[in-house]
């Protein structure tokens, strides 16, 4: 199958790597030309190009841009499209992204490989990046079945678990954890440096080790992410953020008032209920 790419970063170039070892042909659209280069270079793509002509030919494309570019992308796309062209994103986040990219484009089938990193850019790009991670697909009541499909096929093809949500689900669920943990872990980060006793601060920082860096490491991930969740998803990810608040005033309250028994419950029901998420073990 002649599969294009338009963002050769961390998710399309690992995409691309992934699908073009098992045969397909693969077509690459990036911004910068020394992106293009590199992806010919490392021999990611097949061919690449900072014009979208180059993915006329095309059968199905992924759109791994960054999700304020996903709409102007397509609309760009359009003159060069065969009708019979499957378009698919990548995006965290579904609600707004189905509601803009379906109207434009019917064959077109949202999705979001659940699989990332600290880093970004085609630098970081890896082999057997989604490997037993979700790769979830929201479809619509208009979305072409055999389009839907398709895109599953592929995603198991990287050896994902597919899912089928609505979109609006998939974002409160997202919300969850995903986007939640980002600001909290952000501003675990920020709480720490504000810390107004610097040698305090300054001892923290030598002592900290597994427990901190577990708790930090999304927080202290690409800005550029966690600022598209909260513009992309903020209705979901301020009801969770809401509900965050009011379990730590609960915690604070269980604290102040040195009511130990509560606390210790409380800890015991986090602690049988964090296995109930997949991949905490
Ligand atoms: P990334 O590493 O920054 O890659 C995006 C790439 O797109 C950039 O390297 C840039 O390449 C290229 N680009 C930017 N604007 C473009 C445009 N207008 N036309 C063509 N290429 C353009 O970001 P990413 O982490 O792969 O994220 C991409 C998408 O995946 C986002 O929609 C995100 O929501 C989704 N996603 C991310 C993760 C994650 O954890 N990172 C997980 C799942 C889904 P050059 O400038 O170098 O050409």
């Amino acid at each position: 199958m002649e599969i294009g790419i338009v963002g050769l970063g961390l998710i399309g170039g690992s995409l691309a790597i992934d699908l073009r070892r098992q045969g397909h042909t693969l077509v690459g659209v990036s911004r910068r030309k020394e992106t293009c280069e590199q992806a010919i270079d490392r021999e990611i793509v097949d061919q690449a190009s900072t014009n979208l002509a180059i993915l006329a030919t095309a059968e199905v494309i992924f759109l791994c841009t960054p999700l304020h570019s996903l709409a102007t992308t397509v609309d760009q796309l359009l003159p060069y499209l065969d009708p019979a062209t499957i378009l698919t994103d990548v995006g965290s986040v579904k609600l707004s992204v189905v509601a803009e990219l379906e109207p434009k484009w019917p064959n077109f089938v949202g999705g979001h490989p659940m699989a990332g990193k600290a880093e970004s850019g085609l630098e970081v790009a890896q082999a057997n990046l989604f490997v037993d991670r979700a790769y979830v697909l929201t479809p619509t009541a208009t979305t072409p079945a055999a389009a839907t499909e398709t895109i599953a096929s592929l995603a198991r093809s990287l050896q994902c678990r597919v899912y089928y949500c609505d979109p609006a689900e998939h974002d409160c669920a997202v919300a969850w954890i995903s986007h939640l943990p980002v600001m909290i872990s952000a501003s675990l980060i920020a709480a720490c440096l504000n810390q107004p006793d610097r040698s305090v601060l300054k001892l923290a920082q030598e002592l900290a080790s597994s427990g901190f860096r577990d708790t930090s490491r999304v927080g202290g991930g690409n800005p550029e992410l966690g600022l598209m969740m909260a513009r992309y998803n903020q209705p979901a990810l301020l009801q969770s953020l809401y509900a965050y608040r009011q379990q730590l005033d609960q915690i604070i309250q269980q604290i102040e008032q040195s009511d130990w028994n509560t606390l210790e419950q409380q800890l015991l029901q986090t602690q049988q209920g964090r296995s109930q998420f997949s991949g905490t073990t």
